[in-house]
């Protein structure tokens, strides 16, 4: 007899197929692993057991008997999401299918450093976790988004950013004293990154993601994963310098970065009034036509940088995001005007350009996924499966 390897036929690729709804039916597993029905029986014992998954009510008409149809199980486990803004800090509660069970926002400051922040929000999740009922609920891991450059492996934030203070804190050590679960942590933009590419785009292989706010960062997804690069710093279009548009001063000290050209903070620095992008949004809801033109403008340079990323990557799909993103098309024509203008035919030929879909809570949506990725990742679900036990909670 042959070894079985748990990896790539064990209970986490059934689980797989099922919540990718590849194969919802024991006759539909057997099929697509070519694995014995006597396996697949086993297999599913096993997922049922840690109630990972349940029938649902639906049925799949079959020769014979219909067969029931397998769903995930959502309240297997929760995953508790915190998006960190530069001023506001969403935290919610999410089910397995991403669900939000509750959330709230706090006006939290970077600037009390790591310790006060990390424990402030601990203390508020908890409360959170009490107002929905869900003490006796595993929690699956612990998903953290920062409007900063995260070494992803070391869980730290890295270089200059608005988080100044916070370099290289083990914020996962601190975060897994309260939680002892999958603790995620990545840049915010990498996380609206992956929430559009799981939420709205999750046939396409590679996207390549622009958030225009107060600060401008871009993430990609390439070949179905986020690529954060060497270090973490991948994507990060905002500081890289643009020509033939003068060299302002840009906030982390070069001259002439994207940001200090069209972050929304250089956007209220040119119109002489207001300092961030909810300024320039408000302008731009009354119809101000300057606001209007600055946009515009934007857009064209803004165009530049993503031209040059499009002929870099090739994406399938360029989303345009962040609070000036999503504010009207007049950033969105002047992208798409030189993206189209400065790439070769091939690059552009099937690029769809378009705006996020997302109204609010792609932050929290991006890190659910994260952490969903990961738990319900088979590798890492087999060498967590024990004979009748959840999966999730303390490890
Ligand atoms: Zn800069």
């Amino acid at each position: 007899m042959t070894t079985v390897l748990m990896a790539d036929d064990g209970p986490g690729r059934v689980l797989g197929l099922i919540t990718a709804g590849t194969a919802r039916t024991r006759t539909a597993i057997a099929q697509v692993t070519g694995l014995a029905r006597s396996t697949v029986g086993q297999r599913l014992d096993t997922l049922f057991d840690a109630q990972l998954i349940r029938e649902s009510p639906e049925s799949l008409p079959s020769r014979g008997r219909p067969s029931r149809v397998l769903e995930l199980n959502p309240r297997a486990g929760v995953i508790i999401s915190v998006d960190v803004g530069e001023d506001r800090t969403r935290m919610a509660i999410l089910d397995l299918n991403m669900a939000i069970i509750g959330d709230r926002v706090e006006k939290l400051k970077l600037g009390d450093g790591p310790e006060v922040l990390l424990d402030r929000i601990t203390a508020l999740v908890r409360e959170l976790i009490v107002q929905q009922g869900l003490e006796q609920t595993a929690v699956a891991g612990f998903g953290l988004g920062l409007p900063a450059p995260v070494d992803y492996e070391a869980g730290r934030v890295m270089g200059w950013s608005v988080m100044s203070g916070w370099e290289n804190y083990d914020i996962r050590r601190h975060l897994r004293r309260s939680w002892p679960v999958p603790v995620l942590i990545d840049n915010d933009v990498n996380l609206l990154t992956l929430a559009e590419h799981r939420r709205f785009w999750p046939s396409a292989r590679h996207l390549f993601f622009v958030k225009a706010g107060t600060g401008v960062g871009s993430g990609m997804v390439i070949d179905g994963a986020v690529n954060r690069g060497a270090q973490g710093a991948a994507g990060d279009i905002g500081h890289a310098h643009v020509a033939g548009f003068g060299d302002p001063q840009c906030r982390c000290g070069n001259v002439g970065c994207l940001e200090s050209l069209v972050g929304g903070w250089a956007l209220a620095r040119d119109l002489g009034e207001g300092h961030d992008a909810r300024d320039i949004a408000e302008r731009l809801r009354r119809g101000d036509s300057a606001a209007v033109a600055a946009l515009r403008n934007a857009g064209r340079i803004m165009g530049e940088s993503v031209a040059y990323a499009t002929s870099l990557l090739n994406p399938d799909v360029i989303v345009l995001g962040g609070l000036l993103g999503s504010t009207g098309d007049d950033l969105m024509a002047g992208i798409r005007q030189v993206v189209y203008q400065r790439s070769l035919p091939l690059a552009t030929r099937r690029l769809q350009i378009v705006p996020t879909r997302f109204k609010s809570r792609a932050g929290i949506a991006g890190a659910g996924h994260l952490v969903r990725d990961h738990v319900l990742a088979p590798a890492t679900l087999d060498a967590r499966l024990t004979v009748g036990k959840t999966p999730f909670g303390d490890q």
